[in-house]
């Protein structure tokens, strides 16, 4: 019988099937491998030349999980094929999950069903103390006695009255029904702060329990609030709820402006799934936009989804994971490694923003999981929704080629216009020697302070400077590991590498002509933009979203909040503000650098320029007030800025695809690099050469390279690039297979394959 188990072997290995254990396929069972017992799982396909069951070690035994469903186990093999990996590799990243230990027991919260001899329940609107209750804050001067965090701690009397119980109070309470949650889970689904849950308890309305060892999951409700839609909106809702109860594979792309309510309309699509008491899968490219998500889903379907990231404490990991095999967590939204959970019965697989190239993996098994979330649904025989408002080339050409259905919503929600887009030529209106915010933007961000109304710088670099150089000798600071500058952190005094993540003390003495104070930063991060809104907008209240100042979907929800509560004047950010925030007091979006991304020059730059600048432009605006976004940029009349201005992205997408369909480029022809890299160059270079010599040469086949890769060392590993391209007809994995097998690597040598490859570096 053969096993896979999840390490990167060719493919599974056979064992003896005791027939005690009735093994079938899916199976998780333990083994015997060199001397210890690993978990792998009862695989399909025989594993070679049967061998005779005497001559077989036997399975030791079967583990008490639930068996991997048959659409997940095809989608193993299948991405293994696809991207030439062990098919192992692939299998571990559905079993991350250590399901043979049972998650240790930890405390949480139950509401208390009887506080002061009355029945509570969410629509409780107060609830009378008895002399048992036990000390209770509140403040001496109400007349109904209120409770909140502020007030003061005042011993209760058993003359006091009752105790009124406040939206976020009744909020916590209707979250918990009959469950036990542990306090931060609690605190952040009901959207309140610990120290509510702390007063609640200390009221004797919420009691510590022992937290069951899988967390119910709360039942999301269809009907709980459905919108009202627009008759496009309803229109496309329609369609998308008819795909889900046709329970067949079907890939559909839902495209429309930011703020057209694509959201609003694909959660239509998931209560049509639960209303089918089927499963449903919702990727998100960032799971720093979950926060504001999971709110969204609970204000439409009352609970919040199952959350699913490399980021979970382990506890929630192995209890999602269970729930979601045992078919109790019907909705998840995820990370791209949320396609490889045990749906026993999944019903709809959405991909939100799915042109981003955050969905593409690049360490271990590199796959894009919009692509695989699309076979994912075809081997569960269910509907695939792809969403942007600034759809992937590669999607365009499939909507093109029949294979994807195309539905759009055109306009805003209630009238909310779109922002006016503008550049600001900085040839002509330059920001002061050593500043990078033109006199323009400056005076649009002080009239939108003057309305009281918010404003957004935006950069897509984090750090102080990406770049620092002697201005004595002109020695310009270079990470030791890679081909990459240093870029400056001022706030953490250090400079490091975005690459290998390899930091060093900020300099005040030039490494190599030793003069003092001679190291001069060059060019600008979000810091140092902060530093000079600091300088022009003193009274402003500043806030900086960016990866490394705000790790993790907490402190995004956090900054989401104070901004939506208008507590901050002046938003600065990275690309992490870009994505699917909805901020309705924000009315402009000011652009620091709009070429930036242009420089790169790979075959996606100009697309993903648009793409990321339409959608940072999409955050302005979203409420009655009109919004309006300045691109600061050398070059107004480049194709990709007059996109923008006009909003015409159709006529640009049009002259995208005419540059890429002649040469045969993604997604008119398939791409597949080859990156060859080792300690030593030469050693890299004989190996890339020698790969170059045996090039696939057939029509329609074509190799570029070897040549040294832009990021030409890594982490310590000179670096070579290969890149296969063919035809769109062409399967690239045998012309793949074949070139491998054609050369011997060496030790010390690593020739990884990108199947489809998003990064040129
Ligand atoms: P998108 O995903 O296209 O950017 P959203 O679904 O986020 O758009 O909608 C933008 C805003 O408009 C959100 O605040 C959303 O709640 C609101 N909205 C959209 N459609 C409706 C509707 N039919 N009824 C009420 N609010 C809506
Ligand atoms: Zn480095």
């Amino acid at each position: 019988m053969p096993v896979l188990l999840p390490y990167p072997f060719a493919g599974p290995f056979d064992y003896a099937a005791p027939p005690s254990l009735g093994l079938v396929p899916g199976d998780l069972v333990l083994v015997p491998l060199n001397r210890r017992q690993e978990v792998g799982v009862v695989w399909d396909a025989p594993s070679g030349p049967a061998v005779a069951d005497s001559k077989l070690k036997p399975v030791s035994a079967r583990v008490e999980a639930p068996a991997m469903p048959a659409p997940l186990r095809r989608l193993v093999d299948w991405i293994a094929r696809y991207t030439l990996s062990p098919p192992g590799q692939v299998l571990a990243m559905a079993l991350r999950v250590n399901a043979l230990v049972p998650p240790p027991m930890i405390l949480g919260w139950r509401a208390v069903s009887e506080a002061g001899g009355v029945r509570l329940t969410p629509e409780s609107k107060s609830v009378r103390l008895t002399p048992e209750s036990k000390s209770v804050r509140l403040t001496p001067e109400s007349k109904s006695v209120r409770l909140t965090p502020e007030s003061k701690s005042v011993r209760l009397t058993p003359e006091s009255k009752s105790v009124r119980l406040t939206p976020q109070r009744q909020r916590v309470l209707a979250i918990l029904g009959d469950k036990i949650i542990p306090g931060a889970d609690l605190a952040r689904q009901a959207d309140v702060g610990a120290s509510v849950i702390r007063g609640m308890a200390d009221a004797g309305l919420i009691a510590a329990a022992p937290v069951p060892s899988v967390p119910p999951f709360g039942r999301p409700d269809p009907a709980f609030r459905a919108p009202v839609f627009s008759p496009a909106q309803a229109a496309v809702a329609g369609h998308l709820r008819g795909l889900v109860s046709a329970r067949s594979f079907a890939v559909t792309l839902l495209d429309g402006v930011t703020g057209s309510g694509k959201t609003e309309v694909y959660l239509e699509a998931v209560a049509a799934c639960l209303e089918a008491g089927r499963q449903a899968l919702v990727l998100l490219p960032e799971i720093a936009l979950s926060a504001q998500f999971l709110a969204r889903f609970g204000r439409r379907f009352g609970v919040a989804p199952a959350l699913w990231h490399s980021d979970l404490g382990s506890r929630t990991r192995r209890a999602t994971w269970r729930a979601v095999a045992e078919g109790a967590a019907q909705v998840v939204v995820g990370a791209r490694s949320a396609l490889f959970l045990p749906f026993p019965d999944l019903g709809l697989v959405i991909v939100d923003e799915e042109h981003e190239t955050a969905f593409k993996q690049e360490d271990g098994v590199v796959y894009h999981a919009r692509d695989m979330a699309v076979v994912r649904a075809r081997f569960s025989t269910a509907p695939a929704i792809l969403v942007s408002a600034t759809p992937s080339l590669e999607t365009l050409a499939n909507v093109e080629a029949g294979r994807y259905a195309h539905l759009r919503l055109l306009s805003r929600h209630g009238g909310a216009s779109m922002p006016a887009i503008a550049a600001i030529d900085m040839r002509d209106a330059p920001p002061p020697r050593g500043k990078f915010l033109s006199p323009v933007l400056v005076e649009a961000v002080r009239a939108r302070f003057a309305r009281g109304e918010q404003a957004m710088l935006f950069l897509n670099r984090r750090g102080y400077a990406p770049l620092t150089l002697c201005r004595a000798c002109g020695h310009r600071l270079a990470c030791p590991n890679c081909t990459a500058w240093l870029v400056e952190h001022r706030a953490r005094r250090e400079l490091s590498c975005h690459h290998c993540g390899h930091t060093a003390p900020s300099p005040t003495m030039c490494p190599v002509c030793a003069a003092e104070g001679t190291m001069a930063p060059i060019g600008p991060g979000v810091e140092r933009i902060t530093e000079e809104a600091a300088e022009l907008f003193p009274e402003a209240r500043r806030l900086v979203m960016a990866s490394d100042t705000m790790p993790g979907p907490h402190a995004a929800a956090e900054a989401a909040r104070a901004i939506e509560a208008r507590e901050v004047d002046l938003l600065i950010g990275t690309q992490i503000v870009a994505k699917g925030w909805h901020f309705p007091h924000l009315t402009l979006v000011g652009v620091v650098d709009a070429d930036l991304g242009l420089a790169g020059g790979d075959l996606r730059a100009a697309e993903r320029t648009v793409q990321l600048l339409h959608q940072v432009a999409g955050r302005a605006g979203r409420a009655e007030a009109p919004g309006e976004v300045k691109l600061q940029t050398f070059s107004p009349e480049h194709p990709v800025m007059q996109a923008l201005i006009s909003g015409d992205l159709a006529a640009f997408y049009a002259e995208e695809k005419a540059a890429r369909r002649p040469g045969h480029w993604p997604p008119y022809g398939r791409l597949a690099a080859l990156i060859v890299s080792a300690e030593q160059a030469d050693a890299a270079d004989r190996c890339a050469r020698a790969l170059g010599l045996n090039a696939p040469a057939a029509p329609g086949v074509e190799v570029l390279g070897p040549t040294p890769a832009p990021l030409a060392v890594l982490r310590g590993r000179h670096r070579r690039r290969l890149l296969l391209k063919t035809r769109r007809d062409i399967a690239v994995q045998p012309i793949l297979q074949a070139w491998l097998a054609t050369v011997s690597v060496p030790r010390g040598v690593r020739v990884d394959v990108d199947v489809d490859p998003v990064s040129f570096l």
